[in-house]
């Protein structure tokens, strides 16, 4: 076994290349160097022989943190990826589905409850439909038949000349003859 001495260029692992490199003995023990000098990087380390395993303990720890580091990126980067698919999605939701207002679904609640009124006072009113006029005469609960409305049924007679009708389309306040 051979002795080495201060100052000498030996081959040992450089921890910090990560590689064989060119070291000077800096520093001895028993004929053993204990302290090198890179001459690739420059670095002062412990000594330790070319054949030895590279430290794999601090690589794989790097190797993990930095894989660790790489899963945030990448999940990160789904996430913004993801992020922004919903926002297209919305984005093209409003455009197909504009917002109805709370003012629009109650017009359209009460457009329905009044058709359904309007139904239903047309299945049970079974008079024959008398055409509107206005300076005709109209009890409650018969029916009209209006030229632009189409068939109603009397609500309400206002004296003197106005009468309330349910048509399809809504409650119409016209003129009569009470
Ligand atoms: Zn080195």
């Amino acid at each position: 076994m051979s002795s080495f001495v201060t100052g000498q260029i030996i081959e040992a692992r450089c921890s910090r290349c990560r590689d064989v490199t060119g070291h000077v003995v800096m520093a001895c023990l028993d004929g053993m160097p204990i302290k090198v000098e890179c001459r690739a990087c420059g670095s002062v380390h412990k000594y330790t022989a070319p054949g030895a395993a590279p430290r794999q303990k601090a690589e794989t720890t790097v190797r993990v943190k930095a894989g660790h580091a790489r899963a945030a990126a990448v999940d990160a980067t789904v996430k913004a990826e993801k992020a922004v698919e919903r926002m297209a999605e919305r984005a093209a939701e409003k455009k197909a589905a504009p917002r109805v207002t709370k003012a629009e679904q109650a017009s359209q609640r009460r457009a329905e409850e009044n058709e359904q009124r309007w139904g239903q006072a047309m299945a049970v009113i079974t008079s024959a439909p008398v055409p509107y006029n206005m300076n005709g005469s109209f009890p409650v609960r018969s029916l009209v038949e209006h030229p632009v409305f189409g068939t109603g049924v009397v609500l309400e007679l206002l004296p003197p000349d106005k009468v309330d009708i349910l048509f399809r389309e809504g409650v119409k306040r016209l003129r009569c003859v009470c």
